[in-house]
């Protein structure tokens, strides 16, 4: 399966971009006023500074690879001479057997300046693929910028104001580069919500281009350091605090009021879920406590958010940890910890929902379970609300909010520093 030789392609892959020498961060003053301005895919070895690894798909038998230009791929130990290559539009499978002449794994590159498409799929940057128990994991390499191209897209709206493209941008960047890791871990972001949602070209729009050109190497600092660019879609009128989240307070993540997002469709909510799912997610945690009657938020933080959610049953009590209840019921069922009230009826004509928890949000109003038992929970805003409020930054931005008014209002102390 492997083609020796094509010296010539690794010359091609060498040629120098000077665009591309400042280490990932996007140089050129006259690009940054141009709307829908496209940056070249890259395609030079070594790659600069400030590159990312992000993990594409691990596990895989094969992947499928091809890129208009064909590509090469290298053995791991920064050899410039291929040991196999494909020919422009070629689709080639690899397998793990394409892993046997690097050690190290092996790395893939776009001999022109058109991505690589890994099952159809394309990137910019580089693949790294390494043996991953009896298949292959695939993680793209790439400058920092360019990966913040594939995240925009994809963790907000390019219809947004401009002001919220750049400032996630901003975080984005930072977030990212505070998730790097040493040489022995084989990447450093996750492509899903566990990082960032990362979808390659096909999360790019000219908007979101746009801001990362014009924030182009922009960071957010706290004194002399990144600072942890934590973001959520909707804080419900009221940011969370490190401390209270994750037992560790952080000064410029305190928590904020908010007024900004009371036009998320996620501001305010009401989930329903049947009594026997409630105790089927939860489990052992309510075996023993009978028949449900009420549940309640417990020990609200300064946020408002509960720590604890308190299970009165016909037969005992439970305080359960807000965090796990919400997991364990669904981070798309219980939107948030920031828990208004619950309600356990035997029938949905009993349920008595708060009319002054309602909002003129355009949220569609869920239908409730046709028959009971039942719980209805109303909550406010969607994630765990530490750092940015996503539709928060919107409604600011709608107001006249710069990126740097922003990130000012959710990150207090916090600058931003350019290249
Ligand atoms: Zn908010």
């Amino acid at each position: 399966m492997l083609i020796r030789g094509a010296a010539g392609v690794a010359a091609v892959l060498a040629l120098p971009r000077s665009a591309w020498a400042t280490g990932g961060i996007i140089p050129g003053d006259d690009d940054s006023t141009q709307p829908g301005a496209t940056p070249p895919p890259i395609s030079t070895r070594p790659l600069p500074g400030n590159a990312i690894r992000v993990l594409l798909q691990r596990g895989r038998p094969s992947v499928t690879l091809t890129a208009a230009g064909g590509f090469a791929v290298f053995d791991g130990t920064e050899n410039t001479t291929p040991i196999f290559r494909a020919g422009p539009g070629q689709n080639q499978t690899l397998d793990v057997s394409a892993l046997a002449h690097g050690s190290g794994g092996v790395i893939v590159e776009a001999a022109g300046d058109a991505p690589l498409r890994v099952d159809g799929r394309p990137y910019r940057g580089r693949l790294l693929l390494f043996p991953d128990g009896a298949g292959l994991m695939v993680v793209n390499q790439l400058p920092i910028d360019l990966y913040v191209l594939g995240v925009l897209g994809r963790e907000i709206s390019p219809k947004w104001p401009a002001a919220v493209l750049q400032a996630h941008a901003i975080i984005s960047r930072s977030y990212a580069l505070g998730r790097r890791k040493d040489a022995a871990h084989a990447f450093d972001v996750y492509a899903t919500t566990a990082d960032q949602v990362y979808g390659g070209v096909n999360a790019e729009s000219a908007p979101g281009n746009d801001a990362v050109y014009q924030t182009r190497g922009q960071l957010l600092w706290y004194g002399n350091g990144l600072a942890s660019a934590f973001f959520s879609s909707c804080c419900g009128g009221h940011t969370e605090s490190a401390g209270a989240l994750w037992g560790k307070d952080i000064p410029y993540l305190g928590g904020v009021s908010d007024p900004y997002c009371v036009g998320s469709p996620h501001y305010r909510w009401r989930s329903y879920v049947a009594e026997d799912m409630l105790r089927t997610r939860l489990g052992t945690e309510v075996a023993s406590l009978g028949e449900i009657r009420t549940l309640a938020p417990l020990d609200l933080d300064s946020s408002g958010r509960a720590k604890q959610i308190v299970v009165q049953g016909q037969d005992g009590q439970r305080d359960i940890e807000a965090k796990m209840f919400r997991d364990r019921l669904g981070t798309s069922v219980v939107r948030s910890t920031l828990i208004h009230r619950m309600q356990i009826t035997a029938s949905p004509d009993q349920l008595q929902p708060d009319p002054a928890f309602d909002d003129p949000s355009p949220a569609p109003v869920p239908t409730p379970p046709q028959r009971g038992p039942l719980v209805m929970i109303e909550g406010a805003g969607w994630g765990h609300g530490v750092g940015l409020c996503q539709w928060g930054a919107r409604g600011f931005a709608l107001r006249g909010g710069s990126a740097a008014q922003i990130l000012a209002l959710y990150f207090p102390g916090t600058t931003i520093v350019a290249p």
